[in-house]
């Protein structure tokens, strides 16, 4: 919902301030799909709306994947802007990835949506109204969104005043009622941005894109790393421990030849070496096409695994969700793009 413009119509109409509250209701409780639908509100409220969209997203591709059920969902804005988001089922969960930005401008040189640039941060509502779609598909089967990842396209912490609005209204039992613990941050280690995130007073979780060891191989890579060295990264990390005393997710895409071999299992299993137990590595396998990178073959994956496990560090090997319908974040909107 675009409370900015539905707001300006009630100030037009002078109407009473608990409107705003009977329209969130309609809009997250309800889940209307026209003004129509709203029948709490008056029809000559309704027929001064009528102007103003439900959802600040226009649906304009929709892509679902034969292999696991994995939906990616393409949106035009209302400045025809083009955002992605996800939804992942696995077993009683429904995780839906979503954008915080259009584009990136962290460039990291394995994502096809860093090769867009960025083009503009998304509003809270633009945010929340990627849940509420996926809430609404899942509805008729009495299904719920239960977990909420940003780990669309964008880096959540430059954009992170309007991720955390939008975070709020997820979390409100007036918006989509979904858990603060079900609700992930993922930064390519934005320092000042994990520091915030530290600060917020809801318990969400966080993921940090670590991708490689050192800082020569992660400057390749992640330009970011030039601004917030693995040791700034860390520092920050370290601090957020023990602010908030929850667990702390890093991310590591395994790219052949690049940051798959067996002496870096063992740089990462000494680099997190003191963060032990808090932490968990997460390794996801790449599988985008658009680039030079090709992915780390299963047994590789496993045995980097294994080399970090032995150094008392948890981790897990990411499933793949939709790589069949180039579920990876940006991909869609590229490979559109370039037809
Ligand atoms: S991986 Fe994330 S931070 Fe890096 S360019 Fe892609 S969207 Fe941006």
């Amino acid at each position: 919902m675009d409370r900015e413009r539905i707001q300006k119509v009630l100030d037009e109409r002078k109407e009473p301030a608990f409107r705003a509250k009977q329209i969130m209701a309609a809009i997250y409780g309800q889940r209307i799909s026209s003004w129509e639908q709203a029948t709490s509100l008056s029809k000559e409220l309704r027929d001064a709306l009528v102007d103003v969209p439900v959802s600040t997203l226009t649906l304009s591709h929709r892509a679902q994947s034969k292999k696991d059920g994995t939906v990616k969902a393409l949106f035009t804005l209302a400045d025809d802007k083009e955002i992605e988001a996800v939804m992942i089922p696995n077993g009683d969960f429904r995780t839906v990835c979503v954008s915080s930005q259009v584009g990136c401008a962290m460039k990291c040189s394995f994502c096809a949506t860093g090769t867009m640039g960025l083009k503009r941060n998304l509003s809270a509502d633009e945010i929340v109204d990627q849940v509420l779609f996926f809430e609404k598909e899942l509805a008729p089967k009495n299904e719920r969104v239960t977990n909420v990842v940003f780990m669309g396209m964008g880096e959540p912490c430059a954009n992170l005043d309007n991720v955390f609005e939008s975070i709020r209204i997820m979390n409100s039992k007036d918006g989509l009622g979904i858990g603060a613990r079900k609700i992930s941050i993922s930064t390519c280690g934005i320092v000042p941005g994990i520091r915030r995130i530290a600060e917020f007073d809801l318990q969400i979780n966080l993921a940090v894109s670590l991708h490689a060891p050192t800082d020569d191989v992660r400057s390749e890579i992640m330009p970011v790393n030039k601004a917030y060295s693995i040791g700034q990264v860390l520092d920050a990390c370290r601090d957020y421990l023990r602010q908030t005393n929850r667990k702390l997710f890093f991310e590591y895409v395994m790219l052949s030849g690049i940051n798959d071999s067996i002496e870096q299992a063992d740089e990462l299993g000494a680099v997190l070496k003191d963060f032990r137990p808090l932490i968990q590595v997460n390794l996801i396998p790449f599988h985008q096409s658009f680039f030079e990178f090709r992915p780390t073959a299963r047994a590789a994956i496993e045995r980097f695994q294994s080399i970090v496990l032995a150094a008392g560090i948890p981790c897990t090997i990411r499933h793949s969700a939709g790589v069949d319908i180039a579920a990876a974040c940006g991909q869609l909107a590229l490979e559109r793009k370039d037809k």
